[in-house]
This record gives structure tokens, C-alpha cells and sequence, in this order.
């Protein structure tokens, strides 16, 4: 009984341990495995089993199931790295965008002021200068409207091309929008520093911009301010630079101007200005007066040029040189113009019912208003209200048209021309116009401008000029005025050159129409 029961019990344990090797072991060896893997994220070990038994295909299985989660793992993981390599392109291409101008590249407005903060931080604790740039193109907006925005877009990535080569390591340059760049220039020993970036800045527009179908001579404006003597942050850092650039502006074309307190009194002037320009019109505040052209031929004065006025009641008297240029910039012009047109035409028609019927009246345009029927069609309509010969007007546009003139501003002269108006070229001598230009516009009148005048008894060089000009004119079947005459030298050399219109303070400065009666006469 002893023998059977230990054969018994010896049957169990040896049962029992073949079960253990045989069953429990490959389990435990499964969730080890299993559990290692959890641990490890290593989804490549196999279980490895020879065993051709239940067992040994539920290992084979389970290392099939294995396969397949690796291999969806591998492919989440290649998922995942797409992802993560999309959210930096993408978050690349936000920070471009916040940051970078589209257009030209250049930072942006905010990462300007980003690193303008940065770099006033570090001045104030070590002492060294900032000076902030403010460049802005000028006559941008004659290039835009003439040529196009297209070309405008073409010239200000030149132009931000061109800035870049000039900054040095640690300047920023940015672009602010529109025409407006600015340059932040860090650890300066001294201020004067600014004024030679700015004059290499001047200096590198001086060479012509080559744009598709077109070469372009642009200049800058630039005004500067410094830290921290005209600001203490970037706000009226900026805008001191910006109020400086206006000054620039005022001096002429390619000028810089260090911010100074008393600007800042004239801005306000210049905001009055512009305010009281947008009702001048409605208020009846503007006026023409004419200023007389003799004939060198015959002495007669049959020609005027009308010549705006602006008295407002809080600013009093304020002189074209000064509100033109500000009407230009906010497109005001446009309304003036046409209403300088209608009140021409109105005068010629009262001067004719006065007696006085083969006068001859020059009026300015502004550039701008060439790129647009408007002028044209309102041409048109006021010569037959008024019942005008169209050959009494003249219609003045400054030579930087013809610089960068278009198809659409030729069109538009030309309809001008066949309308029977004449077309005078004013200012001639103090823009680039060549030559080949001139001979292809449909003018009637060659205006020089009176710079050339200014010192023609001293100067042989403004002699050479004013004669050549004369017999460039003639040449080309224009005629010539002199403008500026101030002195009978100045006169009798023109008249002895067969200049063949004089206008002039010598003769008369712009008077009232009444006046003009007396003139002709
Ligand atoms: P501009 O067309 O070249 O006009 C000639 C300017 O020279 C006038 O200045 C005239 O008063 C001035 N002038 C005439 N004779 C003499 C002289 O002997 N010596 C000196 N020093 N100056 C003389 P004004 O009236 O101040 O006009 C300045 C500019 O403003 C004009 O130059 C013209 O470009 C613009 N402007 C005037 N009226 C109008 C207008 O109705 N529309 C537009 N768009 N521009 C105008
Ligand atoms: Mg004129
Ligand atoms: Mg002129």
C-alpha cells in the first residue's frame, strides 16, 4: 500500500514537474516577456521555442502578434515624427510670419520693436547709444501710381537688397510697411555715428534702381533719433525718428535730419494743416491768383499761370510750397485740381465777356491725377459749360513725370493733347528726364525752372544751360518760358537768346484777375 502510494505521490511530482517545464514555464516566460516589453517599448525580442506542441504554436502566435504591433508601432512612430517635423515647419512658418515682412524678407514691425526693447534694456544698463533710422522713399507714391504696384513691389524688395548690404553685424533692418524702412543701430560711441549710415544709405540710392522694363533714380528721406536723448522707449522713439524724417523731407530729396525738440512743435503745424486741408475746399478757402508772361516777341501778355492760394481763419496764410506737397501725400490733390480746373475755365469766361478773349491760362496738375479718366472727363465737361476754346489752356506737369511716366500717363496726355489743351513741361532742369523722353511726349511748353535763373548774370554754367535749353526747345517745336525773373540783366539776356516767355517778380508777382485786365491792355 506504502509502495502504490509512493509511486503515486512520485508520479504526481514528476507529473507536476513536467507540466511546470512543459506548461507553466513558457507562460511565465510569456508575461516576463510581455512585462519587458511594457518596460522597454522594444517591440523587436522574440519568444524563441523549438516545441512543435500547443505550446509551441501559442508562442509562434503570440510572436506574430507581436509583429503586427510593431509594425503599427513603427508606423506610429514614422506618423509621429511627421507630425512633430509638420508642427515645426508650421511653427517656423508662423514665426515667419509675425515676425518677417512678406514682401522683402526684412523683420517686421514687431520683431522691431522686440529688439528694439531688447537693445533699450541693454543701453540703460551699459551706457552705449541707439539710434533709430527712419528711412521713407521719396515721390513713392508717383512711382506707384505711374508704374504700377507691381513695380512699386519690384523697387522696395531693390531697395530692402540694397539696405541689407549696407547693415553690419547686430543692425537690424526693417521694413515697417509701405515705403518705410528703419534702421536700429546698437552700440554707437557716439551719435554723429548715425549720420554716416545715414549718408551710406543717401549714397547708395544714388545709383539707379534697374526694375524689369524701367531704370529708376529714387532717393530716401531719412530722419534719426537717439537713445536715450530724444526717448525713453520705443514708442516715442519711433515716432521722433518719424517726425525727423518729415524735416528731412522738407530740406529735398536724399536729406537726413537728426530729431530735435522744436520738431515737434512743427508736426503739430503740419496735422493742423492737413486737418483744415480736407474742408478748405467746402469752406471756400482756397483762391487763384495769375501771374503774367510777356512775350519777348511783341512785349504783349496773353499768358497767365494760375497759381493757388489757401487762407484759412486759424492758420491765416499758407503758402503752396507748403500745403501741396501735404495735399499730394493724402490724395486731397485730386479735389483740388479738378476745382483749380472749373475755376480757370470760370475765369477765362468772365474775362471774355470782359473783352479779354485770346488769353492763354496754365494751370498745375499733379502728377497722380494722370493715371485716371477723371481729369480728362472733367476737362472735357468744363470746357463746354464754360464754352472755352481748349487751346486757352495749358495744363502743367512737373519734369518727375516724365521720369517715371506709363503707358497710361502718356494716354492720358495725349487725350488731353487731342482735346485741343496744350501741355507745358514745368520745372524742367530739376528732374533726370532724358532727352528721348521729351521728344516723344505730346508738349507744347518748356517751363525752365528758375534755379536757373536765380544766378544766370554770375554763373557761365547757367548761361550754357539757359541757352542750350532755348535752342533745345526750339528745336524740338516747344516753346520756352523763363521762370524766377527778377532783374532786367536777367530779362535782356533771355530776350537777346530768343527766350520766348518771361514770367517773373520783375514783371508781376501773381495778382488778382481783376488785375490782369490792366496787363493785357
Ligand atoms: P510753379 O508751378 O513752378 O510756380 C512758380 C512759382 O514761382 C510760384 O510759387 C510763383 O509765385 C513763384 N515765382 C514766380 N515768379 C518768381 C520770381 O521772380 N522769383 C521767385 N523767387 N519766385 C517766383 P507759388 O505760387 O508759391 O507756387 C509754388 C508751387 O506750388 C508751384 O510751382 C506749383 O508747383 C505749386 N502750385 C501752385 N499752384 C498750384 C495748383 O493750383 N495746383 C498744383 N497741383 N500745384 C500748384
Ligand atoms: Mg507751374
Ligand atoms: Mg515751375
Amino acid at each position: 500500500m506504502l509502495g502504490i502510494l509512493a509511486f503515486g505521490v512520485l508520479t504526481i511530482v514528476i507529473a507536476a514537474k513536467y507540466f511546470k517545464k512543459s506548461l507553466t514555464y513558457p507562460i511565465r516566460r510569456m508575461v516576463r516577456h510581455i512585462q519587458t516589453i511594457y518596460r522597454t517599448q522594444n517591440f523587436e525580442r522574440r519568444l524563441r521555442s523549438k516545441r512543435d506542441d500547443e505550446v509551441g504554436r501559442l508562442i509562434m502566435e503570440f510572436n506574430q502578434m507581436l509583429d503586427t504591433v510593431q509594425e503599427r508601432e513603427n508606423e506610429l512612430t514614422l506618423h509621429g515624427k511627421q507630425l512633430q517635423r509638420l508642427v515645426e515647419v508650421r511653427t517656423e512658418q508662423l514665426y515667419q510670419k509675425a515676425h518677417f515682412d512678406s514682401l522683402t524678407g526684412l523683420p517686421n514691425r514687431y520683431l522691431l520693436v522686440d529688439r528694439l526693447h531688447q537693445a533699450i534694456s541693454k543701453s540703460a544698463r551699459t551706457n552705449e547709444v541707439l539710434a533709430l533710422l527712419f528711412l521713407d522713399l521719396d515721390r513713392f507714391k508717383v512711382i506707384n501710381d505711374n508704374l504700377g504696384h507691381q513695380n512699386g513691389d519690384l523697387l522696395l524688395k531693390e531697395v530692402a537688397k540694397r539696405l541689407s548690404k549696407i547693415a553690419r553685424e547686430g543692425d537690424t533692418v526693417a521694413r515697417l510697411g509701405g515705403d518705410e524702412f528703419v534702421f536700429l543701430l546698437e552700440n554707437l560711441n557716439n551719435p554723429q555715428d548715425a549720420s554716416k549710415t545715414a549718408r551710406r544709405i543717401i549714397d547708395s540710392f544714388k545709383i539707379p534702381f534697374h526694375l524689369q522694363d524701367h531704370i529708376l533714380h529714387v532717393s530716401t528721406s531719412i530722419g534719426i533719433s537717439i537713445y536715450p536723448a530724444d526717448g525713453k522707449d520705443d514708442k516715442i522713439l519711433l515716432k521722433n525718428a518719424d517726425i525727423s524724417m518729415y524735416h528731412a523731407k522738407e530740406k529735398g530729396p536724399g536729406q537726413f535730419s537728426f530729431y530735435t525738440h522744436d520738431m515737434n512743435k512743427s508736426s503739430l503745424e503740419r496735422l493742423a494743416i492737413e486737418t483744415n486741408l480736407r474742408s478748405a475746399i467746402d469752406n471756400n478757402e482756397f483762391y487763384l491768383l495769375y501771374q503774367p508772361q510777356m512775350r519777348t516777341k511783341d512785349n504783349q501778355y496773353k499768358n497767365v499761370e494760375a497759381l493757388l492760394r489757401w487762407k484759412n481763419p486759424q492758420i491765416g496764410d499758407i503758402s503752396p510750397g507748403v500745403f501741396i506737397p501735404i495735399a499730394e501725400e493724402t490724395a486731397i490733390i485730386n479735389q483740388i485740381d479738378l476745382w483749380v480746373i472749373t475755376q480757370a475755365c470760370k475765369q477765362i469766361k468772365t474775362w471774355k465777356e470782359q473783352g479779354l478773349k485770346d488769353i492763354t491760362v496754365a494751370v498745375n496738375i499733379s502728377a497722380g491725377q494722370l493715371i485716371s479718366d477723371t481729369l480728362l472727363e472733367h476737362l472735357k465737361r468744363q470746357l463746354m459749360i464754360y464754352q472755352i476754346n481748349p487751346a486757352q489752356l495749358e495744363i502743367e506737369i512737373t519734369e518727375a513725370v516724365f521720369v517715371e511716366h506709363s503707358a497710361r500717363t502718356i494716354k492720358t496726355l495725349e487725350s488731353i493733347k487731342k482735346l485741343g489743351a496744350r501741355i507745358a513741361i514745368d520745372d524742367f532742369g530739376t528732374g533726370y528726364s532724358s532727352l528721348q523722353y521729351i521728344q516723344n511726349f505730346p508738349a507744347d511748353t518748356l517751363k525752365l525752372d528758375g534755379m536757373f535763373i536765380r544766378n544766370l548774370m554770375e554763373s557761365k554754367a547757367s548761361q550754357g544751360i539757359v541757352r542750350s535749353t532755348i535752342i533745345l526747345a526750339h528745336s524740338l517745336g516747344l516753346e520756352l518760358v523763363a521762370e524766377g525773373v527778377e532783374t532786367q540783366e536777367q530779362l535782356d539776356y533771355l530776350t537777346h537768346h530768343q527766350c520766348d516767355l518771361i514770367q517773373g517778380f520783375l514783371l508781376s508777382k501773381p495778382i488778382k484777375p481783376e488785375e490782369i485786365i490792366v496787363f493785357t491792355q
